[in-house]
């Protein structure tokens, strides 16, 4: 059974590791509107960015209640249940955490009492000074009467936004925030005011929607579409919005200085989504067109890795002339696998969620485009299925330079140690994967084919060059909070025992 978290509050335990998001947000101020159930079609749009747990906050400007449960947006809500949110404001989150800690205390959003009511918060990102804001609440009532320390930053951060009696939350968030650092587009409220905010760097999308009697913050444009809302703005690097009766008002905590994440047009946001005015679809064509003219291949189909790779595959088509097909089939139903919080579970994931078409694939040299390589299991697993199927040949052409580094950003791929491309050449991880050829697109051509000025971008996976600068490696890591800090060192130690012989 789900718990109602209206009055709860949180009984976290110190010693579950901590997780990293890739999440969805969603927020909605619309008196006379059925908020919650907006709120509800709003999360299943941006259902892609975390499919672990989902949660909803309403507030009728004196009441707020939090639902939230582990599971996708479908299985978590119920007609009866967005019934009992009424008010005229909502917050909305889905998640996706990793290694493990996927459990009902983490899931958003969060809820914390303050002096003046409530405030309900959903994050999208990952703080990277997490450990300096905790050490902060150290002087927090709470914390002094012994309660459990939270295990994730966005349990930090909801804590120190309540944690000024003296200040409406509002004004606690222009004091808070320059403080915070790393990626965080946030959409959060009190009982009257809905409010959302974007870290400096703008890593993570967030935008704002029109309804005709009310206002939508979502993490994509996506979001925006599926419930009738018009597109007005990106909400800036630095800024804070806050809506209520008195409308919308905006205000700087923090000097933009934009570093928006290259790997959203790569593979996280939706083809249908717009960033920086650009449709995400759009750039993906262009990329493969791209790819086709960096890496050509001479070959019968250009068959796409469903569904991600699916554009940049038409673009390879597109940019060569080798007829497209559908040659792996999809089960939709079935998750990301490098979300699968193990290996084994990895495994079968790409046995569960992908197909070959026999007849379509027997005797032909296929290329296949794929968006990123993380560990290399999927893409060793795809190779292998299609061999068996019949192809004559295997091209793989992958939509991203080599994922290298790992995201500290609000992205999980994996430790620099389960990288494949983290001290493996090109030829070395043809081998691995078994392909009879391989090739990635350029970071130069990858970022042409977004057209955003290179130093408008965060590509840090790829080149290893942060943009946010990371703290000590003993202050950073996944299990920062559970006193276990999993260092970058302490990865590429591991990496190197990995790669004797
Ligand atoms: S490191 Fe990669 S995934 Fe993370 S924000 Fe930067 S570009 Fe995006």
């Amino acid at each position: 059974m789900a718990r109602r978290d209206g009055l709860l509050t949180h009984d976290l335990n110190p010693n579950e590791k901590g997780p990293q998001d890739a999440c969805g947000v969603f927020g909605v101020w619309a008196p006379g509107e059925q908020v919650a159930k907006l709120t509800y079609f709003g999360l299943y749009a941006l259902q892609h960015r975390g499919q672990e747990s989902a949660g909803i906050a309403a507030s009728d400007g004196g009441r707020m209640v939090v639902y939230k449960d582990m599971g996708l947006v479908s299985q978590v809500f119920t007609e009866d249940i967005l019934e009992t949110l009424t008010g005229h404001i909502a917050v909305g989150h889905c998640r996706y955490s990793t290694t493990g800690t996927s459990r009902w205390e983490n899931a958003q959003p969060t809820f914390r009492t303050t002096a003046q009511g409530h405030i309900a918060l959903a994050h999208n990102g990952n703080l990277v000074n997490t450990k300096e804001l905790d050490d902060s609440l150290e002087a927090e009532p709470a914390r002094r009467s012994g309660r459990p320390r939270p295990t994730t930053d966005t349990e930090v951060l909801t804590r120190l936004l309540a944690a000024h009696p003296d200040l409406s939350i509002e004004a606690a968030a222009v004091k808070v925030l320059p403080n915070v650092k790393g990626a965080f587009s946030l959409v959060f409220m009190d009982e009257g005011t809905l409010y959302a905010a974007r870290d400096p760097q703008g890593i993570r999308p967030l935008v704002l929607g029109k309804l005709e009697h009310g206002w939508v913050v979502a993490s994509e444009t996506a979001a925006l579409d599926i419930v009738g809302a018009a597109f007005i703005r990106e909400i800036e690097p630095g800024e804070l919005i806050a809506i209520d009766e008195s409308g919308l008002r905006t205000q700087r905590f923090a000097e933009a200085a934009p570093k928006h994440c290259l790997f959203e047009y790569v593979y996280l946001a939706r083809p249908d989504t717009v960033l920086a005015g650009k449709s995400v679809h759009a750039v993906r064509v262009a990329v493969g067109r791209r790819l086709a003219k960096e890496h050509p291949v001479d070959a019968d189909l250009v068959i796409p890795v469903p569904e991600s790779g699916t554009p940049a595959a038409v673009g390879y088509a597109q940019g060569s002339g080798i007829p497209f097909a559908q040659g792996l089939v999809k089960n939709a139903y079935v998750g990301r696998t490098f979300i699968q919080p193990s290996q084994t579970l990895r495994q079968l994931g790409i046995r569960l969620k992908l197909n070959p078409l026999r007849e379509v694939i027997a005797g032909k040299k296929l290329v296949v485009v794929d968006d990123s390589i993380v560990r290399g299991n999927t893409q060793r697993a795809i190779v292998r299925m299609l061999r068996e199927a019949g192809a004559a040949e295997v091209h793989v052409r992958i939509s991203s330079p080599p994922v290298q580094w790992p995201c500290f950003y609000g992205i999980d791929f994996a430790t620099r140690a389960e990288l494949i491309a983290t001290g493996l050449g090109v030829e070395e991880i043809r081998k691995s994967i078994d392909a009879d050829s391989l090739g990635y697109v350029s970071q130069e051509g990858l970022i042409e084919c977004t057209q955003v000025a290179t130093e408008l971008l965060c590509k840090a996976c790829f080149d290893g060059e942060y943009p946010i600068e990371l703290p000590a490696s003993d202050l950073i890591g996944k299990h920062i909070l559970d006193g276990i800090a999993k260092t970058v060192e302490a990865d590429a130690e591991v990496h190197q025992a990995l790669r004797l012989p």
